[in-house]
Parts: C-alpha cells; structure tokens; sequence
C-alpha cells in the first residue's frame, strides 16, 4: 500500500513560534505519526519571531505568487527537517515579521494568505496530499477555498485532497468584516450564508473549517461533547450539532523524550521515579530563585498559563488569601490580561517569601516550576485539552483541576481510601469547590508516604502520543476509505 500523505498545517509550532498548546501538538504529533510510517509534513508561517539557529539551517526552495483577489503577493517557501519530520515556512515579511503571532489588526489578511499559500505551494514543492490536516482558525478558511476554487481547477492537482479540521480551542475564531470575503479571498457571496461561514454578519474563519471539511475534531471526548452545548459551544453548538456525526475527540499527547525528568537539561537536577531526590532538589532550588522559604514543610502550588479567564484565574483570585491560608506556597508563571498579572504582583508584594509571581514567557522556567512544584493547579473554566496537567504528571507534580474538558479525561480523582487516582478534582465552576480540592491535597501531602506514591502513580502513566497517534492515523485511513 502506498504511504498515507499528510498536509499538516498550523500557525504555531513548538520549537519554532509558540503561544500556547497548538505549538506542542504541532511540533510532536507529526513526529509521531512519521513514527508510523505516515508521510506528513508540517507548514507554518516563517515569522520574524523564529529563532536564528532554525532560520540559518532553513534550504530555499523557490517562490510564488500567492493571488489575494486584485493583489499578487509574494511567496517565499523554506524547508527543514528538524527531529526526523520535513518542516516547511512560508515567507512574506510584511505579513509574518510582526511584534506578535496574532492579535493584529490585519490578522484577516495575513491569515487569508497563509491558507491560500497552504495550498498554492504544493505543487511547486511536488507534494500531493491526500489529506490537509487543519488546525485552528488561523488555517480553517483552506477547505473552503479548496471546495469553492481548487478542486475544480483544470489540473485536477486537488480534486482527491479531503480535510480534517482540529479544534484546538472553539472561543478564538478569526471573525472579520464581510468585505473580505471578495475583497481578499476572492469568494464568492453564496457561501455567505448561515451554514456557511457567515456568522452574525461577519466572517468566520473558525466557522469556514467547521462547514467545509469533510471530518472534523476536537483535543478530548470530553471537549467533543461539551461543545455541542450553549455554555461551551461559543455561538456555533448548533452547527456543531449538525455535524457531530463526523466530530471525533482524540486527546492530545506529549513529547515523552524532550519532557524527560531523566534527561531534561532545563531542570535544576535530573530524577526519575525511583529516585526523587532529584525532584527535591529542584524544589529548594526553584524556591531559592524565586525569593520564597527554602521549606519542604509546606507544598508549592503553581500556574504555568495564558493569564484569561478561560483558566479559571477569577476563582483563585477570589479566594486567594484563604488559599495561602490553607498553608501553601504559591508560584505563577504567565502573561495575558492586565487584571490577573496586577494581582498576581500585588500578591507577591502581600505575601514575600510565599507567593511568586513571573509575568513574562519564559520556557525554561516553566519546566523548572512543572519540576520543583507539589501541586499544579488548572481550575479552567472550559479546556479543551489542556497539556500542562500532563507535562505536571510527567515530573511528578500532582495536578488539581475541575472536571472539564481534557482535565477530566485525563486526571483521575484520587480516593483516600484506596489511594488511587493521579489529582485531585472539582466538578462545578466555584472557587469554594476548588479550594477544598487544594485543602484535599495538601492533607494528602502531609502524608509523605502517601504523597511519594502518589507521585509516583503520576509519573507512570503513559501520556506519550503512542495511542493518539494511531488513532489520527486510523481516522485519516478511514477518511479515505469513505471519500475516495
Ligand atoms: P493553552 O493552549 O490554552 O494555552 P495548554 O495547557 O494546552 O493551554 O498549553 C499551554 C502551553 O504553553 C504549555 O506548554 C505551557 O507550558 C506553555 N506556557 C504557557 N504560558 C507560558 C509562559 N508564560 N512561559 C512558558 N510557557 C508557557
């Protein structure tokens, strides 16, 4: 049988451009699925932001033009292989060499010519697909183009390419004024329309991929249920609805090999499960550097996050005093809305020696904090997914997390009584409920028998992208089995 061929497009990857989980999932599932023999390659946008190590080792395959209704831009196309998995960019300097990947007042356009470009350097770079594998808004509005445009095309290059679509997150949608629709994409006004991608009188990228790809799918089963609901479903649980018959869920894994507590040069020291000593250490030293007691009488909790209200942060500032009340050490590591990085400084400026906070990215903070903390808390409003409570379990720091999403697929509620389970959980959207859940943990922590087994449970589960990634890889078969 031939290799599957797999067109696997986002805007952000890890380790080249990142802001959150999209980049993780991009820079490990491929490699994963190259694993088992699928032939994917992976395209994104060349942005200014990547560092000088990758763009220097990046070969120049050549250039097109890419057509946005009355204008031709330019095209650069790079290439390179990185951990085994063929990466390619697509250069053009005044749409990627930006301060920020997203968030900018002309995202229509530049995400208009990344998801024309996703396809018009295909047969320049002699890569036929058999299937694109879409991630997130920024790359939705391709199926559409494909549908309205490419595949009647004389060449018959696109006619047999089939899309799946990956929400990574339903709320972040790419909605612009309607007059790109002609005026950058070069559509035409029948596919403006309620089941296509109009949406309260705008465009919506997020929406064009959700309408126009022959399968779609979601991070977590749980995720994939709960957005077929109006509290989850951001104005487009209807469609969702319509379309779940081809809506799969499929939880997202980690990069085992480069998040190895064995191996991991970020940390302060190395441990694995049968000798946390290592683990310890990270823990005074983590202390140490961030300006908080040198104890281990009392746990460290900690946030690694985009600071917004879908994290849940609303509930932890709420409660936060009766929360270092319960006797905790408390440590964030995150940007995002003005509202939660001034009360997590104001906190710090409270609580010295007890709280810690960060407002800055900072990627190997962030694995010394996942190391050299107890308990790491996500008491998210909505998760799609979620990876820090895997890269948490990983090194051996227990997480605590309400019930949705991904958090409830993945953490299993610790019972006292039998002492299995890997977290602790709440179920409801209340700051009452999460602190208990914090109070519930750090009883169990007081146990130091206990808490090392504890530990220990979370280090052992398999959160590699073994089982995920043979089922992407049987959907994708499937897909053709059924369209072709
Ligand atoms: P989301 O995709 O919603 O942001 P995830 O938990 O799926 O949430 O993924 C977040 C990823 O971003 C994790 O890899 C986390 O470690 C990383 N991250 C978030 N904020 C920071 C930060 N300030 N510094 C370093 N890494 C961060």
């Amino acid at each position: 049988m031939q290799k599957l061929k797999v067109w696997f497009a986002s805007s952000e990857v890890e380790p080249f451009a990142k802001t959150g989980g999209l980049a993780d999932v991009a820079g490990s599932l491929p490699k994963a699925l190259k694993e088992l023999g699928v032939d994917i390659r992976v395209v994104m946008p060349k942005y200014g932001q990547i560092a000088k190590e990758f763009v220097s080792q990046m070969e120049f395959l050549g250039s097109c033009e890419v057509e946005l209704s009355w204008r031709k831009q330019y095209c650069g196309i790079f290439k390179l292989e990185y951990g085994g998995v063929t990466f390619y960019f697509l250069d053009n300097e005044y749409y990627f060499f930006r301060e920020s990947l997203y968030g900018l007042y002309e995202d229509g356009e530049r995400f208009s010519f990344f998801c024309r470009a996703i396809l018009d350097v295909l047969p320049i770079i002699d890569f036929k697909p058999d299937i694109i594998h879409l991630n997130d808004w920024q790359t939705g509005m391709v199926s559409l183009l494909l549908d309205a445009q490419y595949r009647s095309m004389g060449s018959g290059f696109y006619k047999r390419i089939h899309t799946l679509f990956t929400i990574h997150n339903l709320k972040y949608q790419g909605v612009f004024h309607k007059n790109i629709l002609g005026d950058l994409l070069g559509l035409d006004w029948k596919c403006f329309n309620v089941d296509g991608v109009e949406f309260f009188d705008q465009i919506n990228f997020l929406k064009a991929g959700l309408s126009y790809s022959s399968t779609l799918s979601t991070v977590s089963r749980t995720y994939a249920e709960e957005i077929k609901y109006d509290f989850y479903g951001e104005q487009l649980q209807d469609l969702i609805r319509r379309r779940s018959g081809d809506m799969y869920g499929i939880v997202n894994g980690i990069d085992c090999q480069v998040n190895d507590p064995r191996t991991d040069t970020r940390l302060y020291a190395n441990y694995d499960i049968d000798d946390l000593s290592g683990k310890y250490e990270n823990k005074r030293m983590l202390q140490r550097d961030l300006g908080l007691d040198v104890t281990n009488e009392v746990p460290i909790v900690s946030i690694v996050s985009r600071l917004v209200d879908q994290k849940g942060l609303d509930l932890v500032e709420y409660l936060f005093h009766e929360l270092i009340g319960i006797g905790i050490q408390f440590v964030v590591l995150g940007t995002g809305d003005k509202r939660y990085e001034d009360f997590f400084s104001y906190a710090q400026g409270v609580y010295p020696g007890k709280v810690s906070a960060n407002i800055k990215y900072d990627a190997t903070l962030a694995q010394r904090i996942y190391a050299g903390s107890d308990m790491y808390l996500m008491p998210s409003l909505y998760e799609p997914c979620g990876l820090s409570q895997l890269f948490s379990m990983r090194y051996g720091t227990v997480p605590i997390v309400r019930e949705t999403g991904g958090l409830k697929d993945t953490v299993i509620p610790y019972n006292k009584f039998t002492k299995e389970g890997t977290g602790f959980s709440f179920a409801n959207y209340n700051a009452h409920e999460m602190k208990d859940a914090i109070a519930r943990a750090v009883e169990v922590y007081k146990n130091k028998e206990d808490w090392r087994a504890l530990i220990k449970t979370c280090m052992s589960q398999d959160f590699s992208w073994q089982h995920s990634a043979r089922e992407y890889k049987a959907l994708y078969e499937d897909m053709l089995r059924r369209f072709n």
